[in-house]
């Protein structure tokens, strides 16, 4: 069964009258890597952030191993414990080390103080970071904020990583090495991800290749 679904799913904005998300259905199998690749403009983003339940469609749905969001009780538990985000620019809040902000998820769950300083150090050693554990956002290279946002990505264990454009911010090493986590999440933690690119490595890496234009599916290749 699949992990995540989109039934015709439309996204329209009313101003502009731009359909982002043009009648997409589309079926992720849990463990898969998919990276959904279009042009600036296509609507990537808008269909991300449906099938993570950060926007509401115009019309069809999506699911999550079978249940459609419009029927979980709370949406925010399920976004909190069952899935994770990362986005280009990071999102960390500056007030707090590293370490705390690995930790903000997690306050969504039951865990001790103990329990949570424990996991976000063993989230910190994922992603080498443990040298930075101290450190504001604003003391890291761009690199580093992006690995810091990974491990936050993962705080509550999520079966699902959706992320976009999670090296556009990055130069090639830095964006190979973040790339290089997200491999090690996908094989050693079974984590399915879904990667919005422009094109270029992530695209590479991927094991399944959407192709996005106007917001439609105009490919799907796996290999
Ligand atoms: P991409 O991620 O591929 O760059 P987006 O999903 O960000 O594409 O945007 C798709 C289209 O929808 C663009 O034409 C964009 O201007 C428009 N759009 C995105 N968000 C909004 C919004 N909140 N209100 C109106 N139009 C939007
Ligand atoms: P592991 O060996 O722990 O399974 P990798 O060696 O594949 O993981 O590293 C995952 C990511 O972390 C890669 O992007 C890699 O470049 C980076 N990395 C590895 N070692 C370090 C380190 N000591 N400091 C900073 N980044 C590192």
């Amino acid at each position: 069964a699949p992990i995540l679904e989109a039934r015709s799913l439309v996204k329209r904005y009313p101003n502009g009258d731009v359909t982002a998300v043009d009648n997409v259905s589309l079926s992720i199998k849990p463990g898969e890597y998919l990276s959904i690749m279009g042009p600036s403009g296509s609507g990537k983003s808008t269909l991300l952030n449906l099938l993570g339940g950060l926007d509401t469609p115009t019309s069809g749905e999506v699911l999550f191993q079978g249940t459609p969001y419009s029927s979980f009780p709370s949406l925010d538990q399920l976004r909190a414990t069952h899935l994770g985000y990362v986005f280009q620019s990071f999102h960390l809040l500056p007030t707090l080390t590293a370490l705390e902000n690995i930790q903000v998820p997690m306050f969504e769950g039951p865990r001790s103080a103990a329990d949570r300083q424990a996991a976000a150090w063993e989230l910190l050693k994922l992603v080498h970071m443990e040298h930075r554990a101290r450190h504001s956002p604003l003391q890291l290279s761009v690199g580093e904020r992006q690995r810091v946002a990974i491990a936050r990505s993962l705080a509550n264990d999520p079966q699902v990583l959706l992320a976009d454009e999670p090296t556009g911010n990055l130069d090639s090493k830095n964006g190979s090495e973040v790339l290089d986590l997200f491999d090690k999440i996908h094989q050693q933690h079974g984590v399915t991800l879904v990667v919005i690119t422009h094109g270029g490595e992530v695209a590479d890496r991927a094991q399944r290749l959407l192709t996005y234009r106007d917001g439609r599916v105009v490919g799907d290749e796996r290999r």
